[in-house]
């Protein structure tokens, strides 16, 4: 276990070390940001975006959340989609979910009314509107397929909202795909899930639920 004096120990290190290799580093980043991809993935250690995509500093806006979900009613990801779209202009989101984890087994295994277990409810309903297929399948398959399907609810989830709406109808491009990372062998594999434009995503969505 590393001590708060360990990593600021380090923190001053690395700041050095990039100051040596790339002198007008700080300066150029403290000037603005240019991100180009939004991120919304889940708070689990393991699945930080920076090193699994390679993108430098400055790239990558990020939203994390238990499970990550996009949920229309909650102020942080609204603010955060707002900002993304209408302020910095970013292309491209991604949904990431990933294999073991632990929200998405809490939302097969129990319900309660603590404020994780209301969060949780969020993939709990992706659960109950795929409940067929899911209980089909034994617990360790259930679990994959249920984190599969939550990236694809939090997509649909983005795609229905009007920030989202607004900027495809004005033609600003919005790339929308949903992944899913294994942490077993550390690769994101694509789900499939990708609008690109209103009329992308109606000729999926109409006459079902995301
Ligand atoms: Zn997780």
């Amino acid at each position: 276990m590393h001590t708060i004096e360990q990593m600021l120990a380090y923190n001053r290190e690395w700041a050095a070390r990039i100051r040596d290799e790339e002198p007008d580093f700080f300066e150029r980043t403290a000037a603005g940001q240019n991100p180009e991809l939004l991120w919304i993935g889940c708070s689990d250690s393991r699945v930080g975006p920076d090193k699994m995509i390679g993108l430098p500093m400055g790239s990558i806006f990020v939203h994390r959340n238990i499970a990550n979900v996009f949920a229309t009613n909650d102020l942080n990801c609204l603010a955060v989609l707002e900002y993304a779209i209408d302020e910095l202009k970013i292309p491209n989101i991604v949904v990431c979910g990933h294999y073991g984890c632990g929200g998405v087994a809490a939302a097969l295994s129990h319900s309660g009314v603590q404020p994780i277990d209301l969060w949780i409810d969020q993939v709990r309903f992706v659960y109950q509107r795929h409940q067929r297929e899911l209980d089909a399948l034994e617990p360790e398959a259930r679990a994959r397929r249920l984190a599969e399907l939550n990236v694809e609810a939090q997509v649909h989830n983005l795609c229905r909202n009007t920030i989202v709406r607004e900027a495809w109808k004005r033609g600003q491009p919005v790339n929308i795909i949903g992944v899913i990372y294994d942490i077993h062998d550390g690769l994101l594999k694509p789900l499939g899930i990708e609008f690109r434009s209103l009329a992308d995503w109606e000729r999926i969505h109409v006459g079902r639920q995301g």
